[in-house]
């Protein structure tokens, strides 16, 4: 049939999931909603007009977000999912092999499937032996290839590290000039607690995505969103179908960031087992624990790919990344329960104890 030029060829999402019985493999929250906030959600969805279209339920979401973080409303969209978001800029900023988009790698597999698929030219920078990302390197590459977009995960999965805010403001800064877009995917901007956000009040070439997904354990509902200057958003929303967000989702996602002080004990929880799994898993032979300011763990270790049938077989699911390139021998390992983390943490130990 005929289908578009190179479909065949775009690589899918290797999402292959299980119900594993520890499943720290997505960096989900492997809580539930606060039982109060359910009951809230629950309540709140009794109420929904499912014979409209969600108006009400899309602009009361924007202006409350809008209002927390005193910028207008016109400077919100929201996104099923930040991946709705992410994969609306690329289409934006693509369309031609002449439009690129640069980001460093390793970082987010989808940077390179959205680029593709937004005909844009992928132009991947790669992060330092460490995983660090050389900020003068990396304008120097924007400033040569003079993109559309430049893109920076922050903090960067799956490496865990982040870049300072004033980082991203000399990106922003040394950018703006050539006209360059500049996106920050905060996926997991909770458990590090720096946010660019105030930034774009100064760059106008500044997007800043965010999710419900991770730190509002929000994952089923997909809700995402972007803050950028007017002129942006007035662009971007015109590559969106209308309604592309669901009453269901709006409505629930806006009783989460009304009770999203309820989600601080769980997100101060992720953080503090984070450092309490990055010591022990440092005392273990042959594991190099990285940096983290997010809710999972990236770990090197020679014999990771054994370890993850050995985890595997035991219906634990971590993420491992095969052979992709600069995380050959990685696995990522996302902050589940205290009782999750140490059963997994044992399971590790006798593993490594044994090899
Ligand atoms: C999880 C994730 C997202 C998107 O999640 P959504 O569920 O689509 O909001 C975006 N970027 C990164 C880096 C992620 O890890």
């Amino acid at each position: 049939m005929k289908y578009r030029k190179d479909l065949d060829k775009m690589p899918s999402y290797d999402g292959v999931e299980r119900d594993y019985r520890i499943k720290v493999n997505a960096n989900e929250c492997n809580l539930n909603l606060p039982p109060l906030v359910e009951e809230r959600v629950l309540s709140r969805l009794s109420r929904v007009a499912f014979n409209r279209y969600p108006n009400y339920e899309y602009d009361s979401l924007r202006e409350q977000i809008a209002r927390n973080f005193s910028v207008d409303i016109e400077q919100i969209l929201l996104g099923s999912g930040s991946s709705e978001i992410i994969e609306k800029i690329f289409y934006a900023f693509g369309g031609s092999a002449s439009n690129k988009i640069v980001y460093p790698q390793p970082s987010f597999s989808m940077y390179k499937i959205y680029s593709k698929a937004a005909e844009a030219q992928p132009v991947p920078f790669d992060l330092d032996d460490s995983y660090n990302l050389d900020v003068d390197k990396f304008i120097t590459i924007i400033k040569k290839e003079n993109p559309a977009l430049a893109v920076v995960c922050n903090p960067n999965n799956p490496t865990g590290n982040a870049l300072t805010v004033e980082q991203i403001e000399e990106i922003a800064k040394s950018i703006k000039d050539i006209d360059c877009a500049f996106l920050v995917d905060e996926a997991y901007v909770e458990f590090y607690g720096k946010s660019s956000v105030n930034l774009v009040k100064n760059y106008p070439n500044l997007i800043i995505a965010r999710t419900f997904s991770k730190a509002y354990g929000l994952a089923a509902a997909r809700v995402g969103y972007m803050i950028a200057n007017k002129e942006v958003t007035k662009m971007i929303e015109k590559t969106y179908m209308p309604y592309h967000l669901n009453s269901l989702s709006l409505a629930t996602a806006d009783i989460v960031y009304q009770m999203r002080d309820e989600f601080v004990p769980r997100i101060q929880m992720m953080i503090s087992e984070r450092k309490r799994m990055s010591e022990q898993l440092k005392g273990l032979k042959g594991v190099t624990v990285y940096p983290s300011n997010t809710n999972f763990i990236l770990i090197h270790y020679d014999k990771a790919v054994d370890l993850n049938d050995y985890l595997e077989s035991l219906n634990i699911g971590v993420r491992s990344f095969g052979s992709a390139p600069r995380l050959e021998n990685c696995l990522r390992i996302s902050m589940g329960t205290r009782e999750e983390n140490d059963e997994l943490f044992k399971v590790v130990k006798t593993f490594v104890s044994k090899h």
